[in-house]
C-alpha cells in the first residue's frame, strides 16, 4: 500500500455538493517524489533538467519560489487546469498528493467562501519541499546547489495551505 492508499480521505457526496472549491483555489502538489516518478515515468528518476522538458508535455509546471522546485497542475485565475465539468481529470491514482490527501469538512460548506477543509501535516507545502530538496539534491548536488543559491526567481506561487 503507497503512502497515499494509506491515507486517502475521499468524501465523494461532501464534495460533489461543494464542487472542488479547493481546485478553483490552487492545484494540489506531488509531495512524494518517488510516488511522482512511479505515475508518470514508470519508477524512472531524472534530473531537475530532464524533468523541465518532460512537464509540458503532462499539463504541469514546477512550482519553484521556494526555491525547491516542485511540479504540480498548471494553475490558473479560475483554478486548477486538471478541473473539469466532471471533477478532477486525473484518476483518483493519479492525483496530486495533496489532493488525495485533503480531509473534507461540512465547514467548508458553511461558509461562502475558501476551504476549511484539513491537510495532514505529513502531506503539508513544507513536508513536500524537504522531500524534493531531498530527492534533488540526491539525483544531482552540484546542479541542485546551483540552482538554490540562484534563490526565488521564479514566479510561481505556492498553494496555500488549505489547497
Ligand atoms: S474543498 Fe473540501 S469539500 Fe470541497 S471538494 Fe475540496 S476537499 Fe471536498
Ligand atoms: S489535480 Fe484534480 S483534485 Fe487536484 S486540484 Fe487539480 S482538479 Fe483538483
Amino acid at each position: 500500500m503507497t503512502e497515499n492508499e494509506d491515507n486517502v480521505s475521499l468524501s465523494l457526496l461532501l464534495c460533489k455538493e461543494c464542487g472542488g472549491r479547493c481546485c478553483q483555489g490552487s492545484p494540489g502538489i506531488w509531495t512524494d517524489p518517488e510516488r511522482f516518478f512511479a505515475l508518470f515515468f514508470s519508477g524512472k528518476g531524472m534530473t531537475l533538467k530532464q524533468l523541465r522538458k518532460r512537464l509540458p508535455a503532462l499539463g504541469l509546471v514546477l512550482w519553484e519560489n521556494s526555491g525547491v522546485p516542485i511540479p504540480a497542475p498548471i494553475s490558473l485565475s479560475s483554478g486548477c487546469t486538471f478541473l473539469g465539468v466532471d471533477g478532477c481529470r486525473f484518476s483518483v491514482t493519479e492525483r496530486p498528493c495533496q489532493c488525495l490527501a485533503l480531509i473534507p469538512d461540512q465547514a467548508t460548506l458553511e461558509r461562502q467562501e475558501g476551504c476549511r477543509c484539513r491537510l495532514p501535516a505529513s502531506f503539508s507545502r513544507e513536508t513536500g519541499k524537504q522531500r524534493w530538496q531531498d530527492y534533488w539534491q540526491a539525483v544531482d548536488p552540484t546542479a541542485f546547489s546551483t540552482f538554490y543559491q540562484a534563490g526565488d526567481q521564479i514566479d510561481f506561487a505556492l498553494p496555500p495551505e488549505g489547497l
